[in-house]
């Protein structure tokens, strides 16, 4: 709506994530009107640019999503450029001069996002700066926007808040973890606790073991110098899938308030078992990395451009999680996540336990909850099939959402950022869930060192290590999911 009134300062303006998630994103919050006059943007970045050869940048970033020409470039009217090195206290002098004079061109009474789309290297010099050289105003709200990766480690990821806490507080911090972003991840929570069904039967007595799987048909890309060096642990378990299992697994919150969703989280996060690592042959977590496909199409990791030859980063990761409190610790959480898998898929599998009669040899009910690409609900039920006796057939109860509607959904960012806007934290990663998650994962990535094994090669286009499905096997189960 109109009341909506900021500045966004864009640190890494001109970099990949800005162009292809964030200019769309103010845009479509544009033409939804949660933007309108009072807004302005300022992207820095150290590149020497004119705000006019910003300006296109903007409008093409937007290009295909735009209404007309002439309301893209109303938009990116709004963008000004300010060349800016991060470690340089004079540009912050200057920033500040420009923030001022666009605070008071639009009317934007002090409030200020700071959006930090750059190295988090950086993000300790530049929150400091923003205070020491006020760019921190004091009529309006402030507040900072942090990507991902947040840390290495536990110890990396408390040095960086401690960093970051010495200018700003939790209250003003928003770390987007993009799943939580997701219209499909959100609904997990009204799937659970709107429905009587779910509720009272949500729990171990019922249930008899949970999946979850992240899976990107993608290799490594350009991306190979980063990923290289963080793999499908720290890159995907420690934020989307942890944050995934604890909106599976906690207690529903007193209300929809940040305090209460991040107190129900954390309370998961902090209960999970330290994983059974002893079983150097079997571990409770496992790991893969891509080998070549088959049909020899598709390079294996280490032929990837950037990428150690003989790289033992993680490409793959599974694993089985308990969550040791009273309600979950006999219920099972398999996760698994990689890349250069079958197919790009983002879905939860629900499996209850077969009934307590033994009148049929049932397979067991269950239920889907498609994340994406694919969005939408899949409950498996036991149908009689017709005809004489009491043969069984399964009976799906599917919901998929349409690709209109999935088009015509707000995507992540747009969501995020308008949160960010209104000022609603709910959907962000807090400090404690962030710190537990990184402590679940070190002894993981600890443990994986010290065993000392080869990494067990999957060939790319298939779903993972044989290891992955052993996993299970152990257990007497399956993956629900077996493209
Ligand atoms: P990028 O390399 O494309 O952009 C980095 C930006 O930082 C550029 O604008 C560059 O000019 C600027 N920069 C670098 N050093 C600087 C300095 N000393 N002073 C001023 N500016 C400097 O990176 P990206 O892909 O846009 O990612 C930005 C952040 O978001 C990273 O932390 C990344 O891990 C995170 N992230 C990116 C994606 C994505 O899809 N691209 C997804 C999740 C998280």
């Amino acid at each position: 709506s109109q009341k909506n009134k900021a500045l966004f300062i864009i640190f890494g303006g001109t970099g990949d994530l800005a162009q292809r998630k964030l200019y769309p994103a103010l845009y479509r919050l544009y033409k939804k009107e949660y933007l309108s006059e009072h807004f302005a943007v300022i992207g820095t970045a150290r590149r020497e640019w004119s705000d006019e050869y910003y300006q296109d940048v903007v409008r093409d970033a937007i290009q295909d999503i735009a209404d007309s020409d002439d309301h893209a470039k109303a938009f990116a009217s709004h963008f000004r450029y300010q060349s800016h090195n991060v470690k340089d206290t004079e540009h912050y002098h200057t920033l500040k001069r420009l923030a001022d004079s666009l605070d008071e061109e639009y009317q934007l009474e002090g409030n200020r996002i700071f959006y930090l789309s750059m190295s988090p290297s950086f993000f300790g010099t530049i929150t400091s700066h923003l205070k020491e050289q006020k760019l921190v105003t004091d009529n309006g709200f402030n507040r900072v926007v942090i990507e991902k990766p947040f840390g290495t480690d536990y110890e990396s990821s408390k040095e960086l808040n401690d960093e970051i806490n010495a200018s700003f507080d939790e209250d003003q911090l928003y770390r987007i973890d993009h799943y939580l972003g997701k219209e499909m991840v959100q609904t997990i929570l009204a799937l659970r606790f709107a429905n009587r069904l779910f509720t009272d039967s949500w729990n171990a007595s019922s249930i008899d073991n949970i999946q979850i799987t992240l899976s990107e048909d993608l290799g490594v890309e350009e991306r190979g110098e980063y990923y290289d060096k963080t793999g499908a642990l720290k890159d995907m378990v420690q934020n989307h899938v942890m944050q995934v299992v604890a909106l599976l697994t906690m207690n529903p919150p007193k209300s929809f308030t940040m305090e209460d969703v991040r107190d129900q989280k954390i309370h998961i996060l902090k209960a999970l078992k330290e994983p059974d690592m002893s079983d150097v042959s079997s571990p409770e977590f496992i790991r893969g990395q891509y080998a070549e496909s088959e049909d020899g199409s598709l390079i294996a990791y280490r032929e990837e451009d950037k990428v150690d030859t003989e790289s033992m980063t993680d490409t793959f990761v599974a694993g089985k999680l308990t969550i040791n409190t009273d309600e979950w610790r006999d219920v099972p959480v398999y996760i698994r996540t990689g890349k250069r898998l079958k197919e790009k898929m983002s879905r939860v599998d629900v499996v209850w336990k077969k009934t307590d009669n033994e009148l049929f040899d049932e397979s067991p009910t269950h239920l889907t909850i498609h994340l994406g690409p694919k969005e939408g609900v899949e409950l498996f039920l036991n149908d009689k099939k017709i005809g004489p006796g009491m043969d069984l057939t399964p009976l799906p109860l599917r919901s998929l959402r349409s690709e209109e509607t999935i088009e015509q959904s707000p995507e992540a960012y747009e969501k995020l950022i308008l949160d960010v806007l209104i000022g609603d934290e709910t959907h962000f990663a807090h400090w404690g869930e962030v710190a537990e998650s990184w402590k679940f994962v070190d002894a993981i990535k600890k443990a994986w060192k010290e065993s000392d094994q080869p990494i067990p090669l999957y060939p790319a286009n298939s779903m993972g290590p044989k290891e992955a499905f052993d996993l299970l096997e152990k257990d007497g189960r399956k993956w629900v999911w077996n493209p």
